[in-house]
């Protein structure tokens, strides 16, 4: 099976089994830490009033000792890495995993660190297999849709509020000790994907075979009016089974989920379990398929905006660029672009970021090749030039070392641009459909940080509008340059 599919895919449904069955087959999670240590170095830039950057791997330290876990936090932080809580509900586990996490907790709360929480298992899952959770035929019958995954029984999207109260009341258990005992959290995140209403795959034709969505859906026929019925249920769920909980408790915690961001209303990417509805429209280009997308974020209450920005197998099929390179970096930066610019204010953007070519399939066709580490770095500068706050890692474990050295370089050294990062406004969102130049730059009164990124052997200066003025940006490999804006 595919690696890194399977590792997301299990993540989302069992994380306390997929993680024990990783840590069996391979290192532990103590020697993960070590292998983030390794790859990361104290930073030469103070971090400020930034946000970290999270890394997928650091989900707990993999000691129970204090003092060594005093130890390791403190080395952590001083590199920018938090460490991250994972809560699970199940009432085996419950307990042993509050203790746990709040014995982190405490930790984080004594040095004056922030505290993290995975929420994830604690969201899953609504769709239970329940026959109440059913879709119901002409002939009365219960039946589910499988177009997801062959174990995930996607009910009907009117079926599943009666799941509300058993869902919150995983994620308030958690809640309410943290309340208790004051452990403030600074962020709160879930990876809740395949369950719940979601319009792609079959679930189109399955609606329109089911006695109670044809009534409760106006025109079931207008794709447009059964994406929104879905997305208003979907919204509705993740705000008040976690946005609303959380906040009660934590007004300032900042809480998301993965892929729920704002957007232009398309989505330039496919998730690992994702097909184009059948007679769904789309908008091409060149053999991209872009999807249209309802504008969720601001109905489910979340606090900080969580795009993906994945290398997924499929993408440099699509374009026709002489670069292999270009082919990964158009559609990442699209991606990155247009969820920078839709950024609501005062809402953080905190997107997943994963290097290694994501959910190949058993036998990769050797003209995908990997997307380029230099050329993945470059992204990562444009991100942080194009809105977004700091990133977070997903990766299987076994990439570990490669993905936080790729990426801790690229977020460490951009800290020696704090005040443009902070203060500075995001100017260009342009992505040429030419492979060419790329330029980002960040306004700061009449100065500009500027990244410019080639793919080719063009040497001139490029011209380009930054606020209303005009200025001519060098070529410059690998390094960000501060140019003066011409009053
Ligand atoms: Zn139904």
């Amino acid at each position: 099976m595919r690696a890194s599919a399977v590792l997301l895919a299990v993540a989302l449904v069992f994380p306390a089994a997929d993680l024990l069955a990783q840590q069996k087959k391979s290192v532990s999670q103590r020697e993960i830490v070590d292998i983030v240590l390794a790859n990361t170095k104290p930073l030469k830039h103070p971090r400020g009033n930034r946000l970290p950057l999270y890394l997928w791997p650091l989900h707990g330290l993999g000691t129970n000792d204090a003092a060594e876990a005093e130890r390791l936090l403190k080395i952590l932080d001083s590199r920018g890495l938090p460490v991250i809580a994972s809560w699970y509900p199940a009432p085996k586990r419950r307990e042993q995993s509050l203790r746990e996490a709040m014995w982190l907790g405490r930790l984080q709360k004594k040095l004056g660190l922030p505290i993290t929480v995975s929420a994830i298992a604690c969201m899953n899952s609504f769709c239970n297999g329940d026959e109440k959770t059913a879709h119901v035929g002409d002939d009365g019958k219960p039946f589910f849709d499988f177009s997801f995954e062959t174990k995930r029984p996607m009910g009907c999207p009117f079926a599943l509020e009666f799941r509300h109260p058993a869902i919150r009341e995983q994620v308030e258990f958690f809640l309410d000790a943290y309340q208790r005992e004051g452990l403030d959290i600074q962020f709160i995140f879930v990876d809740w994907e395949v369950d719940g209403p979601i319009e792609w795959n079959d679930a189109w034709a399955h609606s329109k075979r089911c006695r109670r969505c044809r009534e409760r859906i106006g025109d079931i026929s207008d794709f447009a009016v059964f994406q929104k019925t879905l997305r208003e249920i979907r919204c509705r769920m993740q705000r008040e089974c976690l946005a609303e909980p959380v906040l009660k408790r934590f007004p300032k915690a900042l809480v998301g989920n993965y892929a729920v961001y704002p957007n232009d209303g398309w989505r330039y990417w496919y998730d690992y379990f994702e097909k184009l509805a059948p007679d769904a429209l789309f908008k091409s280009d060149q053999r991209a398929k872009y999807r249209p997308w309802f504008q969720e974020f601001p109905l489910t209450g979340f606090t900080v905006s969580m795009p993906v920005v994945y290398t997924w197998y499929a993408t440099p099929t699509w374009y026709d660029f002489v670069s292999d390179d270009y082919r990964w970096f158009y559609n990442l930066l699209l991606v990155a672009s247009r969820s920078g610019q839709h950024k609501a204010a005062g809402v953080p953007s905190i997107p997943f970021v994963h290097w290694h070519t994501t959910s190949p399939p058993k036998e990769p066709d050797p003209a995908v090749k990997q997307f380029s580490a230099g050329k993945y770095q470059e992204l990562l500068w444009h991100m942080l030039l194009r809105g977004h706050d700091t990133l977070f890692l997903w990766c299987p474990r076994d990439e570990t070392a490669e993905e936080v050295r790729l990426l801790h370089e690229v977020w460490a050294a951009s800290l020696e641009y704090r005040e443009f990062l902070e203060k500075g406004k995001p100017l260009l969102f342009d992505v040429p459909r030419k492979q060419g130049p790329v330029v980002s730059a960040l306004q700061l009164g009449d100065r500009a940080l500027v990244r410019r990124t080639d793919f080719d052997d063009h040497k001139d200066p490029l011209t380009v509008t930054i606020g209303g003025k005009t200025i001519a940006v060098p070529r410059a490999d690998d390094r960000c340059q501060v140019l003066k804006l011409k009053q």
